[in-house]
This record gives C-alpha cells, sequence and structure tokens, in this order.
C-alpha cells in the first residue's frame, strides 16, 4: 500500500478544519502486510485529550482483526489500524477537561465512547453498551465519519471519559498492556471473585495469560498454568505460578481432576476445552476471554455432572480498568514485554501465530515514520 490519505466521508473543507493528520500502520485488506498510512484525526473538543501515543501493545485480536477471522461477528473495514493498549503524552486539552493535563501520561484501551445511558453504563459496564459502545478501532466512527483507528499511530485523540490515568511507577511500555491483557484477565478474575485459598487454572501462557497469573498470583490464589509449549514451564514459575502442566502430557493433567475452583481460558486458537470441566470443582467455573475464530465443540455432560459453568467475559468497564490500573501500581505488577519498532510489526503478528511471545510486544511509536 502505498502512503495516502485516507478519504473521510466529510465535505473536504469540513474535514480539513475539523481534523489533522497523524502517522499510523494500516492493513489494506484481510491478506496485507500492516504499512505506512497517513490518516487524519479530529481536533480535540471540549471534553477531549490529545495524546502523542508512546507506545501500544500487540494484541491477538488485533491479529484476529486485521485478518477478518472475526468476519461472521465482527467484520473488518478497511484500511484497519489495529491497537488498543495504549500509552501516551498529554499534548492538548479540550476546554473542559478535568483532570488531565499537557505533559501527564495518560493511557486508553478499548473503548472510546459509548451512549452513557444503557444499563450497562449506568453500571460502568460500558464495553457491554446497548448502543453499542465505539471501540478504539473498527467501529463506526461519530466525529469523522469510517471507521475509529487504533493505537499503531504517533497521536490519537479521546473522550476525557474513556481516558485512563496511569498512576506513577509504573513503566509506561510495561503498563500499556495491562489497557486490554490485564483489564481482561482482571476483571472476570475479580467477578468470580478470585481470591486467597482458591486454586485458579490458567490456559495459554501468551499475553493475556501471563497477565492472567500476575493478578491471579497477586490476588493470593494457587496458580497452575497449562502451556502447549514446554518451553514456557520455568518463566511460568518466575512469572507467579504454583506450578505449569503441559496440556498433551494427559498423567500430569489428570492430576488436577475435581480441584480447581476458577479457570480461565485464554487461548487464541481452536482447541478441546472438555478436559478442563474435569478438572473443576463441583460448582466451579471456566471463563473464555480467548476468542477463536470458529465454535469449539462443548460436551454438555462435563458441565452437568458437578454442575459447572461455562462463560465468557469482554473486557472490562473504564472505571473497573482505572482500579486495575491502581491494583497494578500497588502490587507492582506491569507486562513483561519486547519492545519494538512499529515497523517489526507483522513479525510480531508472525511470532504471535507460533505462540513466540514473551510475554507482550510493544511498539515504540517514537520510531514511526
Ligand atoms: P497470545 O499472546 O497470542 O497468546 C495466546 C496463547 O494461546 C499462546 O501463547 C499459546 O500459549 C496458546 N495457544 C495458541 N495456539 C494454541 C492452540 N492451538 N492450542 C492451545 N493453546 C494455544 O494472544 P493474547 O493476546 O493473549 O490473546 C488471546 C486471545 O484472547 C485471542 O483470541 C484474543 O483475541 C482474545 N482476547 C479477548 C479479549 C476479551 O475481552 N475477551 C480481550 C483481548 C484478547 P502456550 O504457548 O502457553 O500454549
Ligand atoms: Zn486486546
Amino acid at each position: 500500500m502505498s502512503e495516502t490519505v485516507h478519504e473521510v466521508l466529510l465535505p473536504s473543507a469540513m474535514r480539513a478544519a475539523s481534523s489533522y493528520e497523524a502517522k499510523a500502520y494500516a492493513a489494506a485488506s484481510a491478506s496485507s502486510p500492516l504499512t505506512p498510512l497517513t490518516i487524519r484525526r479530529r481536533q480535540p473538543g471540549p471534553t477531549d485529550v490529545q495524546l502523542d501515543v508512546l507506545f501500544c501493545g500487540v494484541c491477538h485480536s488485533d491479529l484476529h482483526q486485521v485478518r477478518d477471522e472475526w468476519h461472521g461477528s465482527v467484520p473488518t473495514v478497511y484500511p484497519c489500524v489495529p491497537g488498543h493498549e495504549i500509552v501516551g503524552r498529554v499534548v492538548a486539552v479540550g476546554r473542559d477537561v478535568r483532570g488531565f493535563r499537557e505533559g501527564d501520561l495518560a493511557a486508553v484501551g478499548c473503548l472510546v465512547d459509548s451512549c452513557h445511558t444503557c444499563p450497562a453504563c449506568l453500571d460502568h459496564e460500558e464495553q457491554f453498551c446497548a448502543g453499542p459502545a465505539t471501540f478504539t478501532y473498527n467501529s463506526p466512527d461519530p466525529h469523522l465519519g469510517g471507521v475509529t483507528y487504533g493505537g499503531y499511530s504517533n497521536s490519537l485523540v479521546v473522550d476525557q471519559a474513556f481516558t485512563l490515568k496511569v498512576p506513577n511507577g509504573l513503566d509506561p511500555a510495561g503498563a500499556a498492556p495491562l489497557l486490554c491483557a490485564g483489564i481482561t484477565t482482571y476483571s472476570p478474575l475479580r467477578h468470580w471473585n478470585v481470591r486467597a485459598g482458591q486454586k485458579v487454572g490458567v490456559v495459554g501462557l501468551g499475553g493475556l495469560g501471563h497477565m492472567a497469573v500476575k493478578i491471579a498470583h497477586a490476588l493470593g490464589a494457587r496458580v497452575v498454568v497449562f502451556t502447549t509449549t514446554p518451553g514456557k514451564v520455568e518463566d511460568a514459575i518466575r512469572l507467579g505460578a504454583d506450578e505449569a502442566v503441559v496440556s498433551n502430557r494427559a498423567t500430569e493433567v489428570a492430576k488436577h481432576a475435581g480441584s480447581f475452583d476458577f479457570i480461565l481460558d485464554t487461548v487464541s486458537a481452536v482447541h478441546d476445552l472438555n478436559p478442563y470441566f474435569g478438572l473443576l470443582k463441583r460448582n466451579g467455573t471456566l471463563t473464555m476471554v480467548g476468542a477463536p475464530e470458529t465454535p469449539l465443540g462443548v460436551g454438555i455432560m462435563g458441565l452437568i455432572f458437578g454442575r459447572k459453568r461455562f462463560a465468557g467475559s469482554l473486557i472490562g468497564g473504564i472505571r473497573e480498568t482505572q482500579e486495575m490500573l491502581e491494583f497494578c501500581a500497588d502490587k507492582g505488577i506491569t507486562a513483561d514485554i519486547e519492545l519494538v519498532p512499529v515497523s517489526a510489526v507483522n513479525q510480531a503478528f508472525e511470532r504471535l501465530l507460533q505462540s513466540d511471545v514473551k510475554y507482550r510486544f510493544v511498539l515504540d511509536l517514537a520510531t514511526i515514520r
């Protein structure tokens, strides 16, 4: 793809006055690599915060979306600029902005707007907004037309209600993945009331999985990781797990039968869930946050015997995301990252597909050209 200005659906004079150019990395189609693209961002309005993006994590959802793997539920609009694990420096604020000032570090996750009035929004669960919510990328953009563009870009404008504060003491690059991988694991662990004395399984040790290990450990749980990669066993222990099991070793897996209060499955690909139901205690819950592109088979008998529950969870609301950031600052938790230049994003995607991630790629936006 050559470097072009993406045309949005507004008269050109209005667009020029109300928006400015920013640099981004975008995919032109499901089979294209990400390449540089000049996009437009809206000029900050009265309640907006304008950020120079410093760091953006590479979530497996970015890959699913770029390659249109969720076509049946969330079809991708091209060009697609992904990225929803964003930490930046505030460079301007609108006249009605309270709580953010030029020079502050600030963060943006998966959400940039919602209706503010539906039951989910009133419960501070904007991710489930009936509106629906405006996601950071690939959602209809109410300001400029077209779709929203994410954090694989040097600049971003977000309403203050969807801008997070980065607590002092958190490394900005290591904090970026908290904005999706952190909240996506924190929210279900809290919702299902994981606490000291409980036994928690984490399936898949990638970006989400390694955050789940750190957070569940910090909540006081006994943590067991299930990984397909034998080379990650030692890392799992270092990250805070009490034990790690290679998931195709059936006898090792079977030792944990009937023992888990809660299992969080973070796997990005189709895999067999049914052995994990057998590992739950009576009334135990297996929650899926991994979002493979095709349906997974669930053997109902594995749920009926033991009154077990199979659930899903989607990121977290803004208030809970701020709470998670404070929790991580308090416990000294950030992601283990590999900081790479933006131009390495296509190699990062390939390594995600090989499960070769330790444990989150973070793009250094200072390198964008
Ligand atoms: P990731 O870093 O690529 O990690 C996924 C891990 O899954 C891999 O490292 C690997 O761990 C395991 N895995 C991969 N292929 C597997 C297979 N065929 N069988 C068994 N295990 C396999 O991905 P991520 O960024 O953590 O995201 C994980 C999933 O969560 C993605 O589907 C993403 O879209 C989804 N997600 C959901 C939400 C939500 O709100 N629900 C939010 C963010 C992301 P091992 O090497 O340890 O086996
Ligand atoms: Zn994500």
